[in-house]
Parts: C-alpha cells; structure tokens; sequence
C-alpha cells in the first residue's frame, strides 16, 4: 500500500466495479477502467479520475486492444479485477438450457481466463502482481449447502456453477503463477443492477473485500477465497 500502481477493473462502468475503481482511485492508485460500453465507461472514468479502456469480456479482439492500450500508456498493469459479470436469464432450473448456462460461462468464466490470458504477461513483469476475481457465495459448495446461509435457498444452474469454475480458475491459476497473488472474493449480496438493486449491502460494504485483495502485498494470501468477515469455504 501506499506505493502507485497500475491496476485493470472489468465492468467498471457500474455496481461493484465502479465503487472499486472509486476507492482504488481514492487510495492513490492508477485505475484502467475498462468498460464494453465506451459511452457509459467514459462518462464514468471521467466522474471519477480513472482513466477508461474499452473492454468486452466476450471478445479477443477487444481484449488484446485493450492490453495494448494498457502497456503502451503504462507501461504494465500490478493489479487485474475481474469483476465483470452476468447472471443470465432467470428462469427456473427446468427451463434452463445449455445456451442459457452458455451464455453465462461466456462471461463469467471465458471472460476471466481470456482476460488473464492476455494480461498475465503484464503482471509477471510487476513485483506486485495481483489478481482478484470477483466470484459470489453462490460459487461455494460449502455456503449453498449451509441452511444457515441465505445462498442456500437460491436454485439456479448457471451462475453458482459460473463461479463455483470461477473459484477453481483461482487456485489453479495462483498454482500455475507463484509470483502473483491469485484470490477469490464473494462481496456479499448487495444492491446493484445485477439484482434490480433488491441486495441488501451497500456497494461500499461489498467492494470491502476487493479493495483490501486489490491491495494485499507479495508477502499475501493467494489461492485463497475471503469475504469482508475473513476466509470463505469453498
Ligand atoms: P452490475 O451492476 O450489473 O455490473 C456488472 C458489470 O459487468 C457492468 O459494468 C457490466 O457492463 C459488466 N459486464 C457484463 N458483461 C460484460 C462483458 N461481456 N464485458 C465487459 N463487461 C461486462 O453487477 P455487480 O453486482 O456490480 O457485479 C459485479 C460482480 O460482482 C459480478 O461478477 C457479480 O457476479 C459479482 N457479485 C455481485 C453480487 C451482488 O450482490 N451484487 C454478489 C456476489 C457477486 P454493462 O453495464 O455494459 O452491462
């Protein structure tokens, strides 16, 4: 902390995204954020002080334009989020079709990888590479079985399954780069568009957790999956 880096939100438009970039920008940080829409992350970007990439998830070539923009105007990138997400269509488990579950493994699992994919070469040149992935409760085997927990009352196919692969990109990814800081964070159910605002957090609670593993040092955790209260199970 303390230190300017360089760091990369998807989907920092809106929600989630847009708080992180908020704060990171607020903590003295270099914020991309990256955006689909160019309008609507521009206009965002310039609220805020963040400087705007244009980046779809779904899309390579847009990928590897946006890593260009990235090296050319920074130099490398120490800190990716991918937070960008969907939840798909929400119908019920009997209507659910393999192009529903398609549809949000395109964005919720293909995007992670192809954007680390294209940026990795990026972090392993920085001395502080760190990667979070915004994954969801609804991804953990042990919080949607749990009666306890309100995931647990939550039926659907494709987004748990979305980020329980999410979860498992993690570990396999902090294995594969030992030098980078890979984790996993659910922030929790709060309000945003992703559920017609009906979360019960606000975005400052639920970026908590981003935040503070945006910013974990080379000495981190990594492979690992925390929520704002601590370690989750997977
Ligand atoms: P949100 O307000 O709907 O924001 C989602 C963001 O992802 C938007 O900026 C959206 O861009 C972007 N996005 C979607 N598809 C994209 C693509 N193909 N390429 C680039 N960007 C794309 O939802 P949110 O709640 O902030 O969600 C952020 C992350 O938190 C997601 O991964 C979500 O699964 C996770 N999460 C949320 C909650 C919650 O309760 N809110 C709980 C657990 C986990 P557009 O504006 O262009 O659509």
């Amino acid at each position: 902390m303390g230190r300017m880096t360089t760091m990369l939100i998807t989907g920092a438009n809106k929600g989630l995204g847009r708080e992180t970039a908020r704060r990171l920008i607020a903590a003295g940080h270099d914020v991309w954020m990256a955006a689909r829409d160019p309008r609507r992350g521009r206009e965002a970007a310039d609220a805020l002080g963040g400087r705007f990439v244009a980046l779809d998830v779904t899309d390579d070539a847009s990928v590897a334009a946006a890593r260009r923009t990235v090296e050319e105007t920074s130099g490398g990138l120490d800190v990716l989020v991918n937070n960008a997400g969907i939840t798909g269509d929400r119908v019920s488990v009997a209507e659910t079709t393999a192009a529903h579950v398609d549809a949000v493994f395109a964005t919720n699992v293909l995007g992670p990888v192809r954007v680390l994919h294209a940026f990795a070469p990026l972090l392993t040149r920085s001395d502080t590479g760190v990667v979070v992935n915004v994954s969801s409760g609804m991804g953990s085997m042990a919080i949607t079985s749990d009666p306890e927990r309100l995931e647990s009352g939550i039926v659907a196919l494709g987004y748990p399954a979305s980020k329980a692969a999410l979860n498992m990109l993690t570990t396999q990814y902090a294995k594969a780069y030992p030098d980078l800081r890979v984790n996993c964070v659910d922030p929790g159910y709060t309000a945003t568009d992703l559920n017609d605002n009906t979360g019960t957090q606000t975005v400052e609670e639920g970026t908590e957790v981003i935040v503070r593993m945006a910013q974990v040092g080379p000495d981190g955790p990594t492979g690992r999956f925390f929520d704002a209260r601590g370690e989750v199970p997977w």
